[in-house]
Parts: C-alpha cells; structure tokens; sequence
C-alpha cells in the first residue's frame, strides 16, 4: 500500500489515464473502461497491490498474448444449479464480471449455484465479486487459484509449490454495509511484495523465505536484483513467499488449488511452460430467501455483528473491525482526497503508458510526479 504522505492523484484522473492507456493498446473503449474501473476499484479500497501499478505487466501480458482482449465467457456445461464457464484468457474485469453475473442470475432463480470458471485473466481483488453479488442481494463464497503461477512455499517445504490462492466471502448485513472477507492465503499477496520492491510500505517479519530456509522480508529473495522501475518476476529470483497460518494456511491454499485449479479444469500452481497465467475460480452463491425468513435472518446477523464488535479493544482506541471495514475506510479517504501513488510506481505508468502509443500530449496522459 502507498502511503498516505505519498503525491496523490484524482480518481477520475487516474480512471481517465488508465482507460486510455488500454485503448491505446488495443482494447475496445467499454473494455478499456471496465478494466480502469477494475484496477482503480482495488486502490480506492487499499489494496494497491492490485490497483493500477499493475498496469505495465496487464499491458506485457498483451503482447505476450497472456490475457486476450475481446473475449467473452461461454459455457462448457451446464447441469441446472452448477455451471463450468470458460473465460478464454480474456481481462478478469470483463471475465470476472459475466461469470459472477451468471452465478447471481442462477441463484436468483433456484435459490443456489455453483460456477466454476477456468482460464480468467487476473480476477483482482477477489472481494469485489462478493460486492457484486451482494448488491443483488446474493450471500457468495469464492475459491481462487493462479494457474502457472508458483510463488508460496507450502508449510514445511522451501520451494515454491502454491499460487497465493485468494478466498473471498460476503454477507449482507442490515442496516450498515455487509461483511467482506477477502485475502490471499500466503502470508502477504504477491502484489504486497511489488509495492514493498517499488519503495512501497515494507513487508511484515517472516513474509519471505530464501533459497536456504530463512525467513526474509528483502523482495529481492522473491524477484532477483531490484532495477529501480525493473520488471517484477517472480521466476527471477531464489525464494518463495510464505503461507499464512503456518500448517493450517497451507492448507487451505493447498484446496484452493485443488478445487480453483484442478476442479475448474483451470490448472493448478505450477512451472511456467506452455500456459500462460489463469486465475480459477470456484463460486458458491446462496439467495438468503431460499433459507427462510429473512425477518428472522436480519435480527440474527444483527446482534451477531454487535455481539462481535462489543468484544473489548485489546489497543485502547482501536475498537474490533468486521471485515470490509478497512476498504471502505481506505475508500471514503480515496475518494475525497485522491489516490496515492509511489514516485516509481507513477513513472512505470507513464513509461508503460508511452510504450503501448498513448501520446505524451494526450490529455489524459499522467503529468509527471512531483518532485521527490
Ligand atoms: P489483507 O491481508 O489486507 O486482508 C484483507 C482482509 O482482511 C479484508 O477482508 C479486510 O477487510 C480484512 N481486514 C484487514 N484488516 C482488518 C482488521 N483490522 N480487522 C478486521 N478485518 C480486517 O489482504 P491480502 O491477503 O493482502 O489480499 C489483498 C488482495 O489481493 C485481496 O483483494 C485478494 O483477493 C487479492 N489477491 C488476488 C489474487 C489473484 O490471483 N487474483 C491473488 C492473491 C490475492
């Protein structure tokens, strides 16, 4: 995450450059939008590692033919509440989006679903799909893996074996805005350590491990020697992130895998070869109303979330958080007053930007950083 003392830029600014820089690319112009809306959603939540410094590698995976503009999910199967959709490496904003509208539509009408999605483009911030169903009033859960990308060291293991296999989750809640619970399963998201290797906030102790087993937090463990605005790869380098939670972390990434991945017909984490990078996905969706009464479900949820929250702050002043809380704190904050940047990250953008033909006098070209 940048910090909050880093230049900041207009959200409608940074939304306008981003959706230019994708037509210029290629892109059709509602692709390139939904793709803006995509990654500067992820940095008014926080979550920069998953924001628009991603846009110089989106922009490499098009050349490399990694992710293809233009595509659509289709439909391999279709068996009444469950569903395989194939989303032919197209961008997971646009990927992402029909899938988890086809899971809503699907729980709306028979009260539950489950869709499987294979060979996405990168799904982002796993959460906003929750939020998606959400504001259909769809209760959902979603299992994710990146197929090729190996890059966590299972527990007790040194090598990589794992992709960071994200898990979201989201409820509705009456009367203020629902639980989202939304992370990777290492110990930090990959996009944690490129943020921390671009001058970025630095990675909590014990987030790295080396080629000889020892705990790191120095990004160059995980990417090889740091060019100053290098690219940022991961088969670079001699080390692996860790799980989270130790044995119990490891193996919910190790399910992640086996249903994100194998289930999906996705792939599961592996050597970079013949595949290029895939997120599978494994959704479950609940209509709340299939369960019962809903008079009966709002009170419940309610004097849960404040049950939860009475529990005493073990900080003086920082009282207990529901999950969601953070992003929309981090979003009120963005929204106002612009989104942060770091210097490297900022330069990338321009540079990758100016790369893929968006002209420097374009008006929605970035101006440059202020100074250091
Ligand atoms: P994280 O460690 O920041 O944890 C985020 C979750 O914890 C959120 O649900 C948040 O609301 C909750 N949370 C944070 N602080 C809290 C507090 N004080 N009290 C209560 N709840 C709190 O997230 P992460 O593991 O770094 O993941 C970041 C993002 O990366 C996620 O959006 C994830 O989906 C995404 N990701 C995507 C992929 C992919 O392949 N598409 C892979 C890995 C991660």
């Amino acid at each position: 995450m940048a910090q909050t003392s880093d230049p900041r830029i207009a959200v409608d600014r940074l939304h306008a450059f981003v959706a230019a820089t994708f037509e210029a690319a290629g892109c059709a112009a509602d692709e390139a939008e939904a793709v803006a809306t995509f990654l500067v959603d992820a940095n008014l939540a926080g979550h920069d590692s998953h924001g628009v410094g991603r846009v110089p590698r989106y922009l490499d995976w098009i050349a490399e033919g990694g992710v293809k503009p233009g595509q659509h999910v289709t439909v391999v199967t279709d068996s009444g509440s469950m569903s395989v959709l194939d989303g032919h490496f197209g961008f997971g904003a646009t990927i992402g989006r029909e899938a988890v509208m086809h899971g809503i539509e699907k729980a709306k009408a028979g009260g539950v679903a489950i869709v499987a999605l294979r060979s996405s483009g990168h799904l982002g911030r796993i959460g906003q799909w929750a939020e998606l169903a959400l504001k259909h009033g769809i209760v959902s859960l979603h299992i994710v893996n990146a197929g090729r990308s190996s890059i966590v060291a299972p527990f007790g293991g040194v090598d990589k074996r794992l992709s960071t296999a994200p898990i979201a989750f989201g409820f509705p809640v009456p009367n203020e805005p629902p639980v989202v619970l939304d992370f990777a399963t290492s110990a930090v998201a990959e996009g944690k350590v490129m943020v921390a290797s671009n001058g970025g906030k630095p990675l909590p102790a014990g987030a790295l491990i080396d080629a000889d087993g020892k705990l790191s937090t120095d990004p160059a463990v995980l990417y090889g020697p740091l060019e100053p605005g290098g690219v940022r790869d991961h088969s670079h380098g001699t080390g692996a992130i860790r799980a989270m939670g130790e044995h119990k972390g490891s193996g919910l990434a190790l399910m992640c895998e086996l249903l994100g991945g194998a289930l999906t017909g996705s792939g599961c984490a592996g050597p970079a070869t013949d595949r290029p990078f895939a997120n599978g996905m494994v959704s479950i969706y609940f209509s709340p109303e299939a369960f019962g009464s809903a008079d009966a479900l709002a009170k419940e949820t309610r004097d849960y979330i404040d049950y939860f929250r009475s529990s005493r702050p073990a900080v003086p002043g920082k009282p207990v958080l529901v999950p969601g809380e953070p992003e929309r704190i981090a979003s009120a904050d963005r929204t106002a007053n612009g989104v942060p940047l770091t210097r490297e990250t900022w330069l990338g953008m321009i540079a990758a930007a100016e790369r893929f033909g968006l002209a420097k006098d374009d008006p929605r070209m970035l101006p440059q950083p202020p100074a250091a």
